[in-house]
């Protein structure tokens, strides 16, 4: 249903939030230049999981006199003997008149000038030999080789095969790729593999090319590999679309791959384990295809080139990266269980938000991970039911109240994180709780205003980022009138708490009024402004005639701080008084007849 806005809560809601006093970010952005293309060379073995790379990196330089620039690299640990060792960098030396863009140089390395370079902990700086200029496209050139610590994880899966697949969320891309590993730096990516020959590999984009090494070009494979009487085939993968570094995906595994259908003419693809092939291809075939009709119909159109779901060893339930979706090794069933169905379609719904509308910055992640989980919701009811969208609800509701006892100032909305690390970037807040408070702005500014935002807020952020702000802004003023969700938003994602509310009705026959009184009954210090439907049933009169059925009013009270009463008045004393009967707010309620 739709919740009106009564003139009430119109003046709550252009109430100004109060300015918070911002910490200071532990990863400042580099203003001064964009990434437009990456071109990730690798090397694997099986004799050592030590790997050997060459990235090339495209960069338009956005201020005048920039002398240098860092990139995200892990570097050497010599007590675990981890990290990534940078033995050279260069620029590569454009000739005059030539424009190509950068793409991948196997057999012919650049012509390059070489450059100084310096690599601590986790940052490699690259000294440029002379300035840039704004406006400037310039390609560098990082030869690098070590034993990643995380972010690829090199081992054996459940069927005891050696495999190699990344892990980067939320930001270990930079354990065996030289990136701006940040949400907010999008750019398209190459990923050219060189692995023993019985390895098939995945990335994102499209198949450029699969070639069994030869001649000197397999013998130069042998030597980097420690490898002398092995076989090495080439895979490369071009992703065209710019996507963030958590979503660079590679797998190399033997693999079964099943082919079985398209997509808005894009290849919709299974690859999993050789081993369980025929489950697998089950398994995956739905509901890819149908949830990504779904998502196209009601947010825009999907904007990649390819749609894979991997089984991998390297995540626990699924990971989104862009058109390479991973899920653990244990997701392979042959019974399409709902749970893995529910991982599938969350891990689609992503390829529209966090994938293609990116968060600006970790502090916004359940601009990825609550949309994520709202948009599965929406699809379980438009495929399933109403019966299994309020399941979802209800669950995620018992989540977040079983949270809140424990932590009540947790916050959606983080003030810059420190640390960012994979245990403070998300919690389960960022999916239940971003998605109920989707579903309650949903349900409050009502659908015509909702989705005409939400599809204007997928279109002006297509490949691109946005804060919190900005998607506030848009559900604010896509729709006429333009109103002021300010404080709805601020009480919901910057603040804590969980409003827990008291209720009683009684009948004032004298003046034939229902009259309720609400109270908040919050010992956390928070408290809440928001309104609230009721159902009112008032049974049929005397007289009405046969057939008559008892009447359902619909109203809508506010909750408020402290107590409050709310009078209504009525020709007959109701038999039922329910609160929420759709379950569009995020509370608990005790409710009682005087
Ligand atoms: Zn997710």
């Amino acid at each position: 249903m739709k919740l009106r806005l009564p003139s009430t809560i119109v003046l709550i809601l252009f109430a100004v939030s109060p300015t918070l006093g911002r910490a200071a970010d532990v990863y400042p952005k580099n203003l001064d230049i964009d990434v437009l293309h990456y071109v990730f060379e690798l090397t694997l073995s099986d004799a050592t999981n030590r790997i050997n790379g060459v990235t090339s990196v495209q960069i338009r330089f956005l201020a005048d006199g920039v002398e240098t620039f860092e990139l995200d690299l892990a570097g050497r640990n010599d007590d675990l003997e981890t990290g990534m060792i940078v033995s050279a960098v260069g620029e590569i030396v454009d000739k005059p008149g030539s424009r190509k863009p950068l793409t991948m140089v196997r057999s012919v390395p650049p012509e390059q000038a070489e450059l100084e370079f310096a690599h601590g902990a986790d940052r490699l700086r690259i000294f440029l030999a002379e300035p840039a200029l704004r406006g400037q496209v310039r390609r560098f050139r990082i030869q690098y080789h070590g034993t990643p610590d995380r972010g690829l994880i090199i081992g054996e899966n459940m069927h005891g095969d050696r495999t190699f697949f990344s892990d980067n969320w939320p930001n270990w891309a930079r354990n065996w790729l030289p990136t701006i590993d940040h949400p907010y730096e999008k750019a398209t990516a190459e990923m050219v593999v060189t692995a023993p020959n019985h390895y098939q590999v995945i990335s994102n984009g499209l198949l450029v090319e699969e070639t069994n090494l030869a001649g000197d070009e397999l013998t130069k494979a042998q030597t980097a590999a420690g490898m002398p009487d092995q076989e090495f085939r080439l895979t490369h993968w071009k992703q065209s679309v710019p996507i963030a570094t958590w979503l660079f995906a590679l797998g190399a595994a033997r693999f079964a791959v099943d082919y079985y259908g398209e997509f808005d003419n894009k290849s919709l693809q299974t690859w999993v384990y050789v081993q369980d092939r025929e489950k697998g291809f089950y398994d995956f075939a739905v509901p890819t295809k149908q949830a990504m009709q779904f998502f196209s119909d009601t947010i825009g159109p999907y904007a990649y080139e390819k749609l894979a779901n991997v089984q991998s060893n390297s995540v626990g339930g699924g990971m989104e990266a862009a058109t390479a979706i991973f899920y653990g090794d244990d997701s392979v069933t042959g019974e399409r269980t709902v749970r893995w169905r529910n991982v599938i379609i969350h891990e689609i719904a992503h390829q529209w938000w966090g994938n293609t509308v990116t968060e600006a910055d970790w502090d916004d992640v359940w601009l990825s991970e609550g949309f994520a989980t709202y948009f599965t919701l929406l699809y379980r009811e438009y495929a399933y039911g109403r019966d299994d969208f309020l399941e979802g609800l209800t669950a995620d509701k018992q989540r977040i109240i079983n949270f809140y006892a424990e932590r009540p100032d947790y916050t959606i909305v983080h003030d810059n994180l420190d640390p960012i690390g994979r245990d403070t970037v998300t919690t389960g807040m960022m999916y239940q709780k971003g998605s109920w408070f989707l579903h309650m702005l949903r349900g409050m500014i009502g659908e015509d205003r909702f989705w005409s935002g939400i599809r204007e807020y997928y279109r002006l952020y297509y490949n691109g980022n946005a804060t919190t702000d900005d998607f506030r802004e848009v559900m604010e003023n896509t729709y006429e009138p333009a109103i002021d969700l300010t404080h709805f938003f601020s009480q919901w994602l910057n603040q804590g708490g969980f409003p827990n509310l008291r209720s009683d009705w009684d009948w004032d026959g004298a003046n034939n009024e229902l009259v309720i009184k609400l109270e908040q009954v919050d010992d956390d210090g928070y408290v809440f402004e928001m309104p609230i439907p009721i159902a009112i049933t008032v049974p049929t009169r005397r007289g009405e005639g046969r057939g008559a059925r008892p009447q359902a009013l619909v109203r809508e009270i506010i909750m408020r701080p402290g107590m409050s009463e709310t009078r209504i008045e009525l020709d007959r004393e109701p038999t039922e008084v329910v609160f929420d009967p759709d379950h569009w707010v995020l509370m608990q309620m005790e409710s009682n007849r005087r």
